[in-house]
């Protein structure tokens, strides 16, 4: 049985011309491609921002904890040298609320800390330090 050379793949025929890129092409990819780098930076954003309020959070917890010793009337912070044997930490609003004061040795806030009245946290290159002020109102 003879072979038919007239028949040709139809996929063979359909091999689309070179691609040349209009004007318009062009500037919809560029303009798809600064959309998503808009869409990235907006991500980066956000994920600072979220970095940054855990980080903030995390230091008013630690500021804003003290220790208190069984019978003691004092607050302190846990590194206070006039500590000696068991204490249990506690928030300063809890301390206060209890009748504590602060412990004169180790100096710790007299109030609530915030992060208004501390300094606030300085941010630089993903690091924080924290503000050393503390003002003494209440
Ligand atoms: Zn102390």
């Amino acid at each position: 049985m003879p072979v038919s050379h007239d028949v040709v793949p139809a996929s063979l025929t359909s091999v689309p011309a070179p691609k040349v890129s209009t004007d318009a092409e062009i500037s919809a990819l560029r303009a798809k491609k600064a959309e998503e780098q808009r869409k990235e930076s907006a991500e980066y954003e956000r994920q600072q921002q979220a970095e940054r309020k855990r980080a903030e959070q995390e230091y008013l917890k630690q500021a804003n904890t003290v220790v208190v010793t069984p019978r003691g009337k004092k607050y302190h912070y846990d590194t206070c040298q006039t500590l000696k044997g068991s204490y249990r930490e506690m928030t300063i609003a809890q301390a206060r609320r209890k009748g504590y004061v602060p412990c004169k040795v180790c100096d710790p806030p007299a109030q609530t800390v915030t992060l208004e009245n501390s300094g606030g946290l300085y941010w630089g290159d993903n690091v924080y330090s924290r503000g050393k002020q503390v003002l003494d109102v209440d």
